[in-house]
């Protein structure tokens, strides 16, 4: 898809698994278990699913998947699963390398989002993946990510600490919007500071509203999940987000979902109603 001055892509990273009950929050199993039905372990499974825009002199990559660097616990806990798309596989299919990005944003920086831009060398050192970016992230989702007790376990020192050390990262600041064409909406109820951005010609827009609405069952306002440390304020996020994206007709891509990568949103009110779900981008807005 073209939008905006941008070729667009969507860019799937491999998959993971996550515990359903965790993905869902309140949401009664019975429930959730017929839009995404579980494994004999109680997981789900999700996509990993990045987007990348070219154009206006930049090739920009929006979150990275969970990368290759994982111990094989680590792996067997998260399910994770690299044989059917990885990250440079899907780069290699666009004609596309490592050394071409020009910016990587994170939304935020849980490890099924940063992991993939850094990589062991054959030394055991780690390194990042994209030696000419620029690595933005939240300037408040940074500090956080340094300092969070409540969400220890999705920030990774492996995943952090590299970007940090780049001498590339490049903090975004609330109401700062570095990419022409690209609006970038601030939300603090899944993560402090989780930049989420919408490529925008005026008219038409893609929205990748990341770990706000994961996947399509999360267009539900009450569907949010137990990892959010404000589920209140999540709420409220998405019900203005959703809102405005049925009014105004957004393309919404879903980072999780391991069936609909797009869609629009019809009523976000009534929560589920979302209709022209698709494997992928279509080719028109
Ligand atoms: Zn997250």
């Amino acid at each position: 898809m073209t939008l905006a001055g941008y070729q667009i892509d969507l860019v799937e990273t491999g998959r993971i698994r996550l515990d359903g009950g965790a993905m869902f929050g309140i949401v009664p199993r019975p429930l959730w278990e017929r839009r995404i039905e579980p494994d004999e372990r109680g997981r789900i499974p999700l996509a990993m699913r990045c987007l990348l825009l070219r154009g206006h002199g930049r090739t920009i990559l929006v979150d990275t998947g969970v990368g290759d660097k994982g111990t094989d616990k680590f792996n067997d806990i998260y399910g994770v699963d690299l044989d059917h798309s990885t990250l440079l596989g899907s780069f290699t299919a666009l004609e596309v390398g490592p050394g071409d990005v020009t910016d990587v944003l994170f939304t935020h920086l849980h490890f099924d989002h940063a992991g993939g831009a850094t990589q062991r060398t054959q030394a055991g050192d780690l390194e990042v993946v994209f030696p000419n970016a620029d690595l933005w992230v939240g300037e408040r989702h940074w500090q956080w990510a340094k300092e969070s007790p409540r969400e220890s376990a999705s920030f990774l020192a492996e995943n952090l600490d590299p970007l940090g050390a780049s001498g590339r990262l490049r903090l975004i600041g609330d109401g700062d919007e570095p990419f022409p064409n690209v609006a970038l909406e601030v939300v603090d109820g899944h993560t402090i500071g989780q930049v989420l951005p919408r490529v925008t010609d005026g008219e038409r827009s893609v929205f990748f509203p990341a770990d706000l609405v994961p996947t399509a069952a999360h267009v539900s306002p009450l569907w949010i999940m137990a990892y959010d440390i404000r589920p209140l304020d999540t709420l409220s996020e998405k019900e203005r987000l959703l809102d405005r994206a049925a009014r105004e007709n957004w393309g919404v891509v879903f980072e999780h979902d391991p069936v609909t990568a797009w869609s629009r949103i019809v009523d976000a009110e009534r929560g589920v109603a979302t209709f022209d779900e698709r494997p992928d981008l279509p080719t028109e807005m």
